[in-house]
């Protein structure tokens, strides 16, 4: 460390980089798709496999408590969602939870028949929406409108508006207190995806009377590739609500060995099968994070760093177009930056180690993940940034070829 940026001085969360296992030369903008592994975690997902499965084997269900894994590592998330304990389950994937989340709030609309999304959406909740539809085939409708549409389409015909809070392009951020309030002044259910939300911005699931949300493990909550989502369910719909896909571990009596589905009270009944235990204990793990941050510090921290991105970009990096929303308020913890050949330079910052990703057709997204990154960090990634532009180093046959995963 050369040089330390002022605002790094007076950074309540300074110490908390020193939890994360951040490679060398390593500049980490792409929080926001992969969280970075915290230190501990190795050793006790280690403990787990050696100890855990290793030694105590099937006893493990009971003497580790794994059974009740989903749960507790739903009540941990919870606390950054303003959820109640008891309303959070980890589950399965995001995708899979749209499903179940969606199919539960029709069922509580039967009369009604549009399900209202926007195209800020991410494609695999529009994706769901629309198989789930086609399944039931009880003649549903999913409207996709522009995001600022969607309080204008509310009427009596909308069962379920779903909606992403952050969009995963430009990090522009619905306000969820205000359309959850419009979608049920419309007699409509609010399911939020908090994919891009859960432990970068403040979110409070009960104040803001949401009804159903669901979103990711592995990207701000840093629980690993792949870790399992999670599923909220406001404490009103707890006992009207049931999961379309009714495995035994949503069932009242897994052990019991019924014939006969009948589900078990409260959030678990919203799971199907067999928690993934190893990924499980990754994303608990990683939560210890979380445990002594305030939400509200690391939101501060988030505008702070990406305010700080944009200006510097905007004064070195004449080139490329703020894609975001200007004001802090309407914009998550990203930004993006559109440019013709945003793959390219993309491909050549990763070269130099500031990791961002790329979103066609031409966006450059930058994630600020306030618990790993200083401004300095920020002020060291754009120094490289504008170098690379400036002197066409991107503009190179090997920086070209789109990899599987952009
Ligand atoms: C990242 C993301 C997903 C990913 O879903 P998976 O089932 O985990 O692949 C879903 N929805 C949104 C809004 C996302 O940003």
């Amino acid at each position: 460390m050369t040089s330390q940026h002022p605002s790094d001085q007076n950074d309540n969360l300074r110490h908390k980089k020193d939890a994360f296992h951040l490679p060398e030369g390593v500049i980490y903008l792409d929080g926001n798709s992969l969280g970075v592994l915290p230190k501990h975690v190795p050793g006790r997902v280690a403990d787990v496999v050696t100890e855990q499965w290793g030694t105590s084997l099937i006893r493990a269900w009971n003497s580790h408590s794994w059974f009740d894994l989903p749960l507790r590592t739903g009540d941990r998330i919870g606390r950054l969602i303003g959820a109640p304990n008891g309303t959070v389950v980890a589950c399965d994937s995001t995708s899979v939870n749209v499903f179940k989340v969606l199919s539960a709030a029709l069922s509580l609309r039967p009369e009604r028949k549009v399900i209202l999304s926007d195209s800020g959406n991410f494609p695999t909740d529009l994706y769901v929406a629309a198989g789930l539809k086609d399944l039931l085939a009880k003649g549903h409708e999913l409207k996709i409108v522009a995001p600022e549409e969607v309080e204008a389409m509310l009427d009596d015909q909308v069962a379920a508006m779903m909606l992403t809070q952050v969009d995963y392009r430009t990090g522009r951020v619905h306000d969820m207190n205000d359309l959850t309030r419009k979608a049920h002044d419309a007699g409509a259910i609010a399911i939020w995806d908090l994919a891009h939300s859960a432990g970068a911005i403040e979110v409070d699931l009960l104040g803001a009377k949401a009804d159903f949300a669901i979103g990711c493990g592995y990207k701000y909550l840093n629980g690993g590739p792949g870790a399992p989502a999670f599923l909220y369910v406001s404490p009103d719909h707890l006992d009207k609500v049931s999961s379309p896909l009714t495995g035994w571990m949503g069932h009242e009596a897994p052990f019991a060995f019924d014939l006969d589905y009948r589900p078990v009270s409260g959030i678990a009944c919203m799971t199907v099968g067999t928690p993934a235990i190893l990924a499980l204990s990754s994303l608990h793990a990683a939560l210890d994070i979380f445990e002594d941050v305030d939400m509200a510090d690391i939101r501060a921290k988030s505008i702070s760093l990406s305010e700080l991105f944009i200006a510097e970009v905007e004064a070195r990096c004449p080139q490329l177009t703020l894609a975001s929303p200007r004001s802090p308020s309407e914009r998550g913890s990203q930004v993006s930056f559109r440019f013709g050949e945003g793959y390219a330079v993309m491909q050549a910052l990763i070269a130099r180690g500031v990791i961002g990703d790329f979103r066609a057709p031409d966006v450059m997204r930058f994630g600020f993940a306030p618990l790993y990154l200083s401004h300095q960090d920020i002020v060291d990634a754009v120094a490289i940034l504008a170098d690379i532009l400036d002197t066409g180093s991107w503009d190179r046959p090997e920086f070209k070829t789109r990899a599987k995963v952009t």
